[in-house]
């Protein structure tokens, strides 16, 4: 990594809030110690172009299937007030996948997830993670945003669900990471508050889950940065162990 490039990271830690240096797994020293397959990997994930490279209206990959399904939804109540469904997206086999609540505004209007304020911190983490947003997959409980992004309804969320579950199905990941509480708690079956839910380990299928706090969480409360940090660092590690394993 040259000055300039160590220079961008330092700041976009010290951005996050946390003072502590941070290990990436791309640095040369780490790269070297990575197997042949890892390498290829990231190099792929910087070589690929952004989004699918056959439309979504072309491709009959399931989950473009259930994407179109989603944008013309009219299972709740929550598509009579939308812009846009926010089906989710990135890599259709990704190990790592992230699930938040639902959509917000800047969702809403472009139809993308986590493009807002709370979306770009997400980015930031996971490019220090020494990966690309195409590379995971992040997707939502809900498709469509709730009026004035108040809480998911349990009924919206019984609706709704079933495509997420879906989507989890046909990606197979190693580790979801569930960001805040009502993806915590649909995710892991608990009704435990995040702050109880955050640290655990919890199966589902053959994905971990580690729930963490919501970067829109960590917007207002900058202390929650450092956590949410140390849970992605323990993704990336789980998935490497698995990897080892397999
Ligand atoms: S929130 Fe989900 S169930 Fe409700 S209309 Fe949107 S896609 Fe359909």
């Amino acid at each position: 990594m040259d000055r300039e490039l160590l220079r961008r990271h330092l700041e976009r830690i010290r951005e996050m809030g946390i003072s502590e240096l941070f290990y990436s797994p791309t640095s040369p020293e780490d790269k070297r110690a990575m197997s042949p397959s890892e390498r290829e990997r990231i190099e792929e994930g910087k070589r690929a172009p952004q989004g699918p490279a056959v439309s979504e209206a072309e491709s009959d990959h399931p989950l473009d299937e259930i994407n179109r399904v989603i944008r013309s939804c009219t299972r709740c109540k929550l598509s009579e007030g939308r812009m846009n469904a926010v089906p989710g997206e990135g890599d259709y086999n990704a190990r790592l996948v992230f699930v938040g609540e639902a959509p917000g505004a800047e969702e809403d209007r472009l139809g993308k997830p986590f493009v807002g304020r709370a979306g770009k911190l997400l980015d930031r983490m996971i490019d220090a993670l020494g990966l690309k947003r195409n590379q995971v997959f992040i997707g939502n409980v809900l498709k469509c945003r709730p009026p004035d992004n108040r809480d998911p309804e349990p009924d919206e969320v019984e609706a709704c669900s079933p495509y997420l579950d879906q989507q989890l199905d046909i990606i197979d990941p190693l580790v979801i990471v569930a960001l805040g509480k009502f993806s915590a708690q649909y995710l892991t079956g608990s009704t435990l508050a995040i702050g109880k839910l955050r640290g655990q380990e919890i199966k589902r299928g053959n994905a971990v889950i580690i729930p963490t706090y919501h970067t829109a969480a960590c917007l207002r409360f900058p202390d929650y940065k450092k956590p949410v940090w140390e849970d992605l660092r323990k993704a990336l590690q789980i998935i490497r162990e698995r990897e080892r394993k397999s």
